[in-house]
């Protein structure tokens, strides 16, 4: 029965992300793996801050402090983009050494981090909440993925030869922009840092890394396989700390040459004015949604219900690109909410470390709060509470799956991004109709759409203003196809051939050809 219900659990989420998970066993998880990295990584070594701050990192399930943690600030970054400016000096290791060898040093980090991902899949889950089947299963496989990709892309990014007017030989080269400064959000920690390293790092930047203050500790033990790996010192430094400090300082450092930020739209505008207000450094920006996920009347119900949910309650709706306004036809609406409902109430919520669990706790105090504020608003705004509502367990940041029927579209929880477990549902007639309000919000990042008319498909998800459209599927994502948002849901697209482009300048050579009897 328990293999069973896991088998199904990986199938499922292994469909969710399209990745083939071999169908052995999960190892039973530890669930106090030790925490060997809690400082500050800086060329290739271990440092405390300079102001020797700590801060404390929280087990979500328990609210317990697992550890604390050195806390960087301005003056640790400042330290930190010296040794990557010092390590992309012309002439220097990382500099001369070939791309090929590049390449492999990326796939040498995939292979630590594949050999050690029941331990990485452990501390992802203490330290996120995550459910550490979905830890093992989806995240770290990914992870792998992510970087294998981009090692292979090291010793291919070519540039063109371009036939210009006149005797000249012209060609392009795709150069490294130089330092790099990322910052990554809490809710797929590793994942979003090999998002960021993996195309920095194969188009042969240096990088300075801020990890989000709610989950440090997986990116930190990353840091100690860079240097098994033998990556030179400074190529990779990483930071934990917070954002308004440690953050802010690389987004307006001088010798910060591009910087590439996940997370909220409200920080994504900070990060885009420190940019401008100092050295105009390149902005890459992947930030909030606010998804639209349309189920037409012809859709296949069940499809449509199963994948409606996990759009939604997949990572505890932690996804910048769940699928939170459900818009359903209406004369299928009423079976569509039933069905919704009925599969929301079955979910399993509990302990993270338990197998069985396909849904844990949010990842902070400060994140479970927020939710609950959503939900009363939704209740008072008058929408319809068909499940869930409350919290979930006597101690964490539990929060039940939560489905609110009858949303109309000027209520605050079909305007703003929740970032939790909480479905609003709303009703509509035509296609035109549902277009027009799906379109209708600031963000751009994701859309869906449910039909068995390949025709309506083609036409909603052309007049969808998003980075991607699911067509009968959700979060699927592959690393050779772009991500990133229309409108105020970003700049610039990550993975793929297209997330290369971020990390390269073009420069262009011309040559005299000199003529014969020139
Ligand atoms: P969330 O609300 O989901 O935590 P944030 O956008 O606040 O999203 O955080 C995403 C990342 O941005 C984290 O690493 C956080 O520390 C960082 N961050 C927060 N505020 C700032 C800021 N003012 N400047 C730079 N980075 C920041």
């Amino acid at each position: 029965m328990l293999r069973a219900a896991i088998t199904r659990n990986i199938t499922h989420f292994s469909r969710i992300l399209v990745y083939r998970f071999s169908t052995a066993a999960i190892p039973a998880p530890n669930h106090q793996p030790d925490v060997n990295y809690n400082k500050i990584f800086i060329n290739n070594e271990w440092h405390d801050a300079v102001t020797n701050k700590t801060f404390p990192t929280i087990n979500p399930a328990t609210g317990e402090v697992i550890c604390h943690v050195a806390e960087g600030d301005k003056a640790d970054v400042d330290k930190a983009v010296k040794a990557a400016k010092d390590a992309f000096r012309l002439g220097s290791p990382w500099r001369r050494m070939d791309a090929s060898h590049r390449g492999m040093l990326l796939h040498r980090l995939a292979d630590c981090i594949e050999r050690d991902s029941a331990y990485l899949a452990e501390l992802e889950t203490l330290d996120n909440g995550k459910p550490y089947a979905v830890s093992y299963t989806v995240d770290l496989p990914m992870v792998v993925k992510v970087l294998r990709y981009y090692a292979g892309w090291a010793d291919k990014w070519e540039g063109k030869t371009i036939p210009i007017d006149g005797d000249y030989f012209c060609y392009t080269r795709h150069e490294p922009i130089g330092v790099c400064g990322q910052i990554i959000p809490w809710n797929f920690p590793l994942l979003m840092q090999a998002w960021k390293l993996g195309p920095a790092l194969a188009t042969g930047n240096t990088v300075v890394m801020k990890v989000a203050e709610q989950t440090p500790l997986t990116a930190l033990y990353v840091a100690s396989l860079i240097k098994e790996v033998g990556f030179p010192p400074g190529v990779v430094n990483i930071i934990p700390g917070m954002g308004p400090s440690a953050g802010a300082a690389i987004a307006s450092h001088m010798d910060v040459d591009k910087i590439a930020f996940t997370g909220s739209t409200e920080v994504g505008h900070l990060i885009q004015q420190a940019s401008g207000g100092s050295n105009l450094k390149k902005v890459t920006l992947e930030l909030g949604g606010k998804s639209p996920n349309i189920v037409l009347s012809d859709a296949n119900m069940e499809q449509a219900v199963e994948q409606s949910h996990s759009a939604i309650f997949f990572n505890m709706g932690q996804c910048c690109c769940a699928g939170s306004r459900t818009y359903v036809q209406e004369s299928i609406y009423d079976e569509f909410v039933e069905r919704s409902v009925e599969k929301a109430k079955k979910r399993v919520v509990g302990d993270p470390f338990n197998l069985k669990t396909e849904h844990g706790p949010q990842v902070d105090n400060e994140q479970f709060q927020k939710i609950l504020g959503y939900i009363s608003s939704g209740k008072q705004e008058g929408a319809k509470l068909m499940c869930g509502g409350g919290v979930a367990a006597d101690r964490g940041y539990f929060i039940q799956p939560t489905i609110f029927g009858d949303v109309q579209d000027g209520m605050k929880i079909a305007r703003e991004e929740i970032f939790g477990p909480v479905m609003q549902i709303m009703k509509f007639k035509s296609m035109e109709e549902v277009i027009e309000r799906a379109n209708d919000t600031m963000y751009g990042l994701a859309a869906a759409v449910f039909t068995t008319d390949i025709n309506k498909a083609q036409y909603v998800s052309n007049s969808l203003r998003a980075g991607t459209v699911w067509i009968n599927c959700y979060n699927v994502f592959g690393v050779q196809a772009p991500f990133g948002g229309f409108k105020a849901s970003g700049t610039g697209r990550e993975l793929g051939q297209y997330g290369l482009e971020n990390y390269t300048e073009v420069k262009t050579v011309m040559i005299k050809i000199p003529q014969k009897n020139s």
